[in-house]
């Protein structure tokens, strides 16, 4: 445990204001807690900001001291986010809880195996021995990402997904990008699958550098800490806020995404046209389930549904593997001119795109599949942009 470096540890609020989230902790909330209901809190509100994690996304923990229900001892126990549920909306219940002490003993056992190493079976064998190191019968189960949380020697532990240090995390040069945005105070590790493998690099970033912050996981995301919940609560938003501020920086240089490619629709055309697709396109994509929409056309979607370079960085597809299990493995980019072209143009460009899409989708799982991987999802896309209305995003309910 971190107790010897609770000196060293500052919490600093970096911002007064913030453009990249939403600062949400009310300390007269937070006083009327249990260690265990601000845990809860924290992570609610990291997830009711969309822009911090995507829903069912990332997780959070904290490392408490509480006495043994058989013994009476005082130990510290691991409360983490387990499998299942959504941060925004998380109860206690969602909580998987751990002696740490054995989680560590499962730790050396598997730094002893000499058959260990990414994706090896000692690796997925430890997710079956999470069960032997349950403090207090809590019947939630832990998720795979339970080693991040474990093996960071610090009280509170983030694990987000946020867009702003997606976009970092993403991009070909993340790495050198991270360091020009945190300098030495953030750390990097390349993608890894998460499990006990990439838990050990985070923790062995955190022994040659105690001074770290939080850490990059190339690809997927942020995780940072603190001794103290609210700093890292704080910190993970000062984390999202500097990366959003650089990225803005830099967009502010340059005409982001090649610059608009068609004209923006007034607000009643954009309207219009939505409400004779639609019920069409809903009908569409609900071949295989029934779906919801979701419609976003607010300035910032279409910056990018409008520009030049849209068409061909949506063929790219979702940065974010945590993402792309709801968004698929890329939008459907309607190729349709909002200038010349009327509704029944638009319905024709969208059966189109969809029947072009299914043909894509099929194809990457016949590729790629193995034999034992498991069946082949609804091929309909979940994103579609139309150039000039916006960005129309479906789902089996509001929350998806
Ligand atoms: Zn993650």
């Amino acid at each position: 445990m971190a107790d010897d470096m609770e000196g060293l540890q500052m919490t600093t609020t970096r911002f007064d204001t913030y453009r990249h989230a939403r600062y949400a902790w009310d300390d007269e909330v937070a006083g009327r807690l249990d260690p265990v209901e601000r845990l809860v809190y924290r992570s609610n509100l990291l997830g009711a900001d969309r822009r911090i994690t995507n829903t069912g996304g990332g997780n959070t923990s904290s490392k408490l001291r509480m006495p043994d229900p058989v013994t009476d001892d005082v130990v510290d126990v691991l409360w983490v986010k387990g499998s299942g549920g959504d941060l925004r909306t998380v109860s206690r219940e969602h909580f998987a809880s751990f002696d740490l002490a054995r989680l560590h003993a499962l730790r050396e056992r598997y730094e002893r195996s000499p058959e260990r190493g990414p994706k090896t079976p000692a690796e997925d064998a430890m997710v079956d021995l999470y069960v032997h190191a349950v403090f207090g019968a809590n019947p939630r189960p832990g998720s795979i990402d339970t080693p991040l949380h474990a093996f960071v020697p610090f009280r509170h532990v983030d694990h987000t997904h946020p867009d702003a240090v997606i976009a970092i995390a993403a991009a070909a040069d993340g790495r050198r990008l991270a360091q020009e945005v945190y300098g030495d105070e953030v750390g990097w590790v390349d993608w890894q699958r998460p499990g006990v493998e990439l838990g050990l690099q985070i923790a062995a970033a955190c022994a040659a550098r105690p001074d770290l912050r939080g850490v990059i996981m190339g690809q997927h995301g942020l995780i940072c800490w603190d001794d103290d919940d609210k700093g890292c609560y704080e910190t993970t938003l000062e984390l999202i806020e500097r990366a959003g501020r650089f990225i803005e920086a830099r967009a502010a240089e340059a005409a982001a995404f090649g610059g608009p490619r068609v004209r923006a629709l007034g607000d009643d055309e954009r309207r219009r046209l939505l409400v004779e697709v639609l019920p069409r396109l809903r009908g569409l994509v609900s071949s295989e389930r029934r779906f919801i929409a979701t419609v976003q056309d607010d300035e910032r979607v279409r910056a990018f549904i409008d520009s030049v370079d849209a068409p061909r960085l949506s063929e790219l597809g979702t940065s974010c593997p945590d993402h792309f299990l709801r968004t698929k493995i890329k939008p459907l980019y309607v190729p349709w001119h909002p200038d010349h072209a009327d509704v029944e143009g638009l319905l024709t460009a969208v059966e189109d795109g969809l029947r072009r899409y299914r043909d894509d989708y099929r194809t990457y799982y016949g590729a790629h599949a193995p034999a034992e991987a498991p069946a082949m999802r609804d091929p309909n896309p979940t994103v579609i942009l139309i150039p000039g209305v916006g960005m129309v995003t479906f789902g089996r309910n509001k929350s998806e």
